[in-house]
């Protein structure tokens, strides 16, 4: 189920980021994997290996863009290490009365080209809240990247795939049929997540 590069899995369980076992989710479903994305900002050496690797990635399949572009909070310093990586500007969105929005100051990127970088894709539901406010500022969506692609490639942006250094389809179980449940594996309840999605 796990399709990826062995340096990549491996760089995910060195810092504990990923996470085998029998998780609930916000969604109140049961998976087997859960993804702790704050270890990586826990461990900058970790996450500075990571980003090596997503931005080799960038310069390869996207030649021309701008920025970086990141949605606030838990991206912000994955995407800064990307654009510092491939020596492009970086700007973050952040909620302002539940709306994506550019903060002001990052008055550069009206008409510009951008790459989004996120750290875990799971609906989509977020990084198209960045298109949308991207599109507002007549940006152009170069590329959008994850670390992690929880739909396993299933959910294209804006009629794209979307690049990821793990791509995992994850399946997510009702409480009543969960196959864990049913073997008494004990449940755990991950720290809960601050993202509104
Ligand atoms: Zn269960």
């Amino acid at each position: 189920m796990v399709q990826s590069d062995n340096t990549v899995l491996s760089l995910f369980r060195d810092s504990d980021a990923l996470l085998q076992g029998h998780f609930k989710l916000t969604s109140g479903k049961h998976s087997e994997w859960y993804f702790e994305k704050i270890r990586l900002i826990e461990k900058p050496a970790v996450m500075d290996r990571i980003i090596d690797l997503l931005a080799a990635k960038i310069r390869r399949e996207v030649p021309d863009f701008d920025y970086v572009v990141s949605p606030a909070y838990g991206a912000i310093a994955l995407g800064f290490l990307a654009a510092l990586k491939l020596g492009r500007k970086f700007a973050f969105t952040q909620r302002v009365e539940e709306k994506m929005a550019f903060r002001s100051g990052f008055s550069g990127i009206d008409g510009s080209r951008a790459v989004i970088v996120e750290d875990i894709l799971t609906t989509g539901g977020s990084i198209n809240e960045v298109v949308a406010c991207l599109k507002e500022r007549g940006v152009t969506v170069a590329g959008v990247y994850v670390l992690v692609d929880r739909s396993g490639g299933g959910i294209p942006i804006e009629g794209r795939p979307v690049g990821s250094l793990l791509s995992l389809k994850v399946e997510a179980f009702e409480p009543a049929v969960c196959p864990f449940c049913a073997k008494g594996v004990p449940l755990t309840k991950p720290s809960a997540s601050d993202k509104k999605v």
